[in-house]
């Protein structure tokens, strides 16, 4: 990016993370960069991981952007949260990954964010070191999200950053399920919490 250029603002990417929730994504990987990388866990269109990428570039850190760029449960046709702009008419399928692509460009990030494009669960299970900061915000759905906290929350440093985004207490007011990693998380007697952001929740681990 040219240094006279006027700063990139992430919320010009189509995504659901408000600016503040990413101002606090911004500062967790700042600090969480200096213990190793960071990885992103549903980078959907690139909102959250243009956040990350700022806090990490300033710790010399990359991002592991890791999406199947197909969308989760709720942003499937006919569904809630569909967006006829990711809708890949050869495939039939979402398809979010040009999106994501051209957002990174734009953001002038592509010397820090590494797009992984695939499953968490299978990724998880062959990632070798410890990281920096996980931030979950994959499929919603209760296996999706408990597969994306069994997987990974292993491989964060002590005293680095677990962030889960979509943590809503009260029930009537939303889905469960990062509620309930956010659950585990606390009961696993590993993570302490350090902050609630809107609906994102930033635990650090203690050992
Ligand atoms: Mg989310």
């Amino acid at each position: 990016m040219r240094d006279d250029a006027p700063p990139f603002d992430p919320q010009t990417v189509k995504g659901f993370l408000t600016p503040e929730e990413g101002a606090a994504l911004t500062q967790a990987a700042r600090e969480a960069g200096a213990l190793g990388p960071i990885v992103e866990i549903g980078s959907w269109c690139g909102r959250s991981t243009l956040y990350l990428a700022a806090g990490a570039r300033d710790a010399g850190a990359l991002v592991f952007a890791i999406d199947h760029h197909r969308g989760s449960e709720e942003h499937q046709k006919g569904e809630e949260f569909h967006d006829a702009a990711t809708w890949d008419r050869d495939a039939g399928q979402v398809d979010t990954l040009p999106l994501f692509r051209d957002a990174v460009r734009r953001g002038g990030a592509e010397d820090v964010v590494v797009a992984i494009v695939g499953r968490s669960s299978a990724i998880a299970r062959v990632w070798r070191g410890d990281v920096g900061m996980v931030f979950i915000d994959g499929g919603h759905a209760l296996a999706s999200a408990l597969d994306d906290w069994r997987g990974w929350e292993r491989h964060v440093a002590p005293g680095g950053v677990l962030a889960i985004h979509d943590v809503i207490p009260d029930p009537a007011k939303g889905g469960r399920p990062p509620h309930e990693v956010y659950r585990k998380a606390l009961a696993s007697g590993l993570y302490e919490p350090k902050a609630l952001i809107g609906t994102l929740a930033i635990l650090t681990r203690s050992r």
